[in-house]
């Protein structure tokens, strides 16, 4: 027997309509790619939302049609989020730090018809402009006097485009499963996909995700995140912040660590959300200035593991709690947090540092379990370790244009190797192509490097497995000093040695002046891996 209830559709132009009902008045703060802060409200956001909806339909874009952007967090762009979704378009963010190929790649497998595209990002879309077989034209978010000298044909000036369009429309009715985002992975350990969002698992991610137990938004949020809307829909923020009245600081292209205090300060951010190595550029600039962050209640990490001294620091320096969050962009991507828990109040502080440095419990509606490699399920006893799988209305059930789904018995494969205690903690052990197999025993790589940046010399940390004539593979550690305090291998070693089991220490430490990261920021090995491989057979 069916429920009587409607069937009201969960689109992204619903959630546009509640804000400007009920959170018109929220402020939204950019601070922009010309220079310069920028302020309005929810409400005049959703007024060139709509003036953009309608400037699309003008150029004759249609519900299915893809447009591209390449932009940074600020006011425009997230003007784009609600105007081509809205429409029943498909908005597909590209990262401009990816290379020329790998955009001509996505630009033509997505069929983008219209790249919109931030000041700075414009000598990108040139370079590779006679490749793109669909983009009929080139949109820069920008006003008429701030326009670039370009050598593209009949470049379009947003303001432009939006200036003599109405603020009203009637959004298109349609089903909530049809597309409304587009966003390719990183392709960190492989060829980049498109996971493809429909309006549906848009909405149910970032409802679930801004609960209690998550980014916790609410009418008196104040959220900065750092994380770019050019990757994941910056964790499904803007739709959160909309559908619940939270205010969005939104950093544009600055976000080291000076540039962050002073958004923080002038607005009183209480919620950052970004990746390790921001907040690491942060801590370095608040500790070299003597500054406390006091406005800040929480600080929201994912997309690498969190140190254990970045979770200290946080708390000892600026009273803010370090909620540790797990996923990727096949899932939209939040599956995991670790959010404050009056029972941590109990524990012992080093004990709850710890417990800190597990990337948390299941958000509600990503359903998590380790299973071997035969695809039986695990215990969860905090102990053994397995393939982290996941399913929910969130996460991905196949690529873009793949014709085969890329689940496994209706789960999908994260690629990562976890544990999960009885109470629900999961904790990453490693990638599962990162981690170190030494004579039938793992020895996770990710631990490595978070110990080793505990030293007081040691800016980054990579750690890989490199053949060994006994025992198959062992850890070898590169390490970039900070020039703080002096660092060399005995150091570094003699650091490690009373922190992590003896079989665990790396063989050999090699000190580098960069190490190399892919577009999302993350540590990618494959070309250490190559290089290294032979590195303790040939020494
Ligand atoms: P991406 O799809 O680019 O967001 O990358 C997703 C991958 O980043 C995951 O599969 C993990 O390997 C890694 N990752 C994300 N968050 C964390 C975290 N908190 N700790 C460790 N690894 C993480």
């Amino acid at each position: 027997m069916l429920g009587n209830m409607m069937k009201d559709q969960l689109l992204i132009s619903g959630i546009l309509e509640h804000a400007i009902q009920n959170n018109g008045k929220t402020e939204i703060v950019s601070n922009t790619v010309e220079g310069g802060i920028h302020r309005y409200t929810i409400a005049d956001s959703a007024k060139r939302s709509k003036q953009l909806a309608n400037a699309l339909t003008a150029l004759g874009i249609k519900k299915g049609d893809v447009i591209g952007t390449m932009a940074v967090n600020g006011y425009r762009h997230l003007e784009l989020y609600f105007g081509v979704s809205g429409l029943g378009a498909v908005l597909h963010t590209l990262n401009p730090r990816l290379f020329p190929e790998h955009v001509e790649y996505i630009v033509n497998h997505a069929e983008d018809k219209y790249i919109f595209v931030d000041a700075p990002f414009l000598p990108i879309i040139e370079g590779v402009l006679d490749s793109l077989k669909t983009v009929k034209g080139i949109v820069v978010l920008t006003s008429k006097e701030n326009m670039p000298e370009s050598k593209v044909k009949n470049l379009i000036c947003y303001e432009d485009l939006i200036a003599n369009e109405s603020d009203e429309i009637v959004w298109p009715e349609f089903d909530e499963h049809t597309a409304s985002s587009l966003c390719y992975t990183s392709g960190t350990t492989g060829n980049t996909k498109g996971a493809l969002y429909s309006h549906r698992s848009t909405i149910v991610h970032a409802w679930f995700s801004s609960a209690g137990n998550g980014f916790n938004m609410t009418p008196s949020s104040i959220v900065l995140p750092v994380v770019p809307m050019f990757h994941v829909n910056a964790w499904g923020l803007p739709y959160a912040a909309f559908m619940f009245g939270a205010k969005l600081v939104l950093p544009g292209p600055f976000t080291d660590g000076e540039s962050i205090t002073n958004l923080i300060k002038s607005e009183k951010v209480k919620q950052l959300v970004g990746v390790p190595t921001v907040w690491l550029d942060l801590l370095n600039y608040t500790e070299k200035n003597n500054i406390t962050l006091d406005s800040v209640e929480t600080v929201l990490v994912g997309g690498s593991a969190a140190p254990i001294s970045m979770i200290k620091a946080f708390q000892e320096k600026h009273n803010a709690f370090m909620n540790h969050g797990w996923g990727m962009t096949e899932m939209s991507p939040v599956g995991t947090m670790n959010a404050y828990k009056p029972e941590m109040d109990e524990m012992n502080i080093e004990d709850r540092y710890e417990l800190q440095t597990s990337q948390g419990k299941s958000i509600y509606g990503c359903s998590i379990k380790i299973v071997d490699d035969n695809g039986k399920t695990l215990p969860n006893d905090g102990k053994t370790y397995g393939r982290l799988v996941v399913k929910g209305p969130g996460v991905i059930e196949r690529y873009y244009k793949a014709d085969q789904s890329a689940l496994e018995d209706g789960w999908f494969d994260t690629g990562d190797v976890s544990t999960i205690s009885e109470d629900g903690y999961m904790r990453i052990v490693d990638r599962s192509k990162d981690v170190i197999k030494s004579g039938g025993e793992w020895i996770s790589s990710i631990d490595l490097e978070n110990t080793a940046v505990g030293h007081p010399g040691v800016a980054e940390a990579c750690v890989i497995g490199v053949l060994h004539p006994k025992w198959d593979e062992r850890p070898l550690l590169f390490v970039i000093k900070n020039g703080i305090e002096d660092c060399d291998k005995d150091s570094v070693i003699n650091f490690l040695s009373d922190k992590i089991a003896k079989w665990w220490l790396p063989d050999d430490v090699i000190f580098v002046e960069e190490l190399p990261h892919g577009a999302t920021g993350k540590l990618v090995k494959t070309g250490l891996r190559e290089q290294y491989k032979n590195h303790l057979i040939n020494n």
